[in-house]
């Protein structure tokens, strides 16, 4: 009977509490003061502390447990967008420029992110469509040079059901390491054996031509541009790609930057690439640079004459670098845009 003496235990405690309580209604009015006094400075150190937890907001670093594919469909295609992982980017003013004192910070702690901390994601699409199977930019493909926590497409894939041999056509968005370096494997094998490869001619003759000594990257894009050459196939500013698959030019970060429509009974996704890096900031402030933007000037025009379009026209879009799996809409707001992520129903 442990759980009754437990209980005649805490009756006893309760009324013991009772006389306390009462010897208190005796106490002088000063002492009371006191204690009031005293429980309102606990009151206030308790808001203390919660506005303290409170300022360091959220901060989820490892979805060990997330799967990290996702699938719909639209129209008669599906998509399935898998993740890359992300780049690790740490503090943000060195990659994001160009904005007035205090903008970068603002719109990180309006969106309850860190400020000096920051993470780009790797948003990889996969797009069954007719006949084919088209991939959207093939990741970091595990580059040191951009470190451990991107490079995971391929693992992905496989949890994702999807065979390389399966795909039919990589389209490449811009000739940056992040979008290409999963191509070709370490001993020069194409990662996707029997896919077509389509780029822009402006950033195939980028990467392929004579690589710059002042670039990291050079020899490898080139290596695995290399890989694929009998395979590359160049894509012309409004043409189509595969069918259902339209090319739109977006020059400014790279010069031969290319965003794309799909489209399947009558439905219509964007691959927006990078036409923002970042959810919070590129979308409330489109003036911003970003660090690799080779003509950044250009790039900001692009971003706000495409942002504008994505917002008139309601469609809906994958960012490479937004949070995974990237896919929402944008709303205008002020002088900029707000991103509303769509929702991922799990039935
Ligand atoms: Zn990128």
């Amino acid at each position: 009977m442990l759980w009754k003496g437990g209980t005649g235990t805490r009756r006893h405690f309760l009324h013991a509490g009772a006389i306390g309580a009462a010897g208190l209604m005796m106490a002088k009015a000063s002492s009371v003061g006191a204690a009031r006094a005293a429980d309102q400075a606990a009151g206030e150190t308790k808001e203390a502390k919660m506005a303290e937890v409170s300022r360091a907001r959220l901060q989820i670093t490892s979805h060990s447990d997330r799967q990290p594919w996702t699938r719909f469909t639209l129209g008669a295609a599906t998509v399935t967008v898998v993740s890359d992982g992300r780049i690790a980017i740490g503090d943000p003013k060195k990659w994001f420029l160009g904005l007035k004192e205090g903008e970068l910070e603002g719109s990180l702690r309006d969106n309850f992110l860190s400020e000096t901390d920051t993470s780009l994601a790797q948003n990889v699409m996969v797009v069954d469509i007719g006949e084919r199977r088209v991939i959207f930019d093939t990741g970091t493909g595990g580059s040191p040079l951009i470190g451990p926590t991107a490079g995971h497409l391929r693992a992905n894939l496989d949890t994702a059901g999807i065979d390389p041999t399966s795909i039919t056509d990589v389209i490449l968005t811009h000739g940056h390491p992040d979008h290409v370096l999963g191509l070709a494997d370490p001993l020069g094998k194409p990662v996707f054996p029997k896919a077509q490869v389509h780029i822009s001619e402006t950033d195939h003759r980028m990467i392929a031509g004579d690589p710059n000594p002042d670039d990291p990257f050079a020899p490898e894009l080139k290596r695995q541009i290399s890989a694929v050459a009998d395979r590359v196939v160049m894509i012309g500013d409004g043409k189509e790609v595969v069918p259902g698959v339209s090319a739109i030019a977006a020059p400014g970060h790279t010069l031969g930057h290319m965003i794309f429509a799909i489209e399947s009974a009558g439905k219509v996704l964007l691959a927006a690439a990078d036409l923002g890096h970042h959810q919070a900031v590129f979308t409330r402030h489109p003036e911003v640079n970003f660090v690799a933007d080779m003509d950044p000037t250009m790039m900001v025009a692009t971003r706000k004459r495409l942002y504008d379009m994505i917002a008139t026209d309601r469609l809906g879009f994958l960012s490479y670098h937004f949070p995974f799996p990237g896919i929402g809409h944008l709303a205008k707001a002020g002088s900029g845009f707000t991103y509303i992520p769509a929702s991922l129903d799990t039935v």
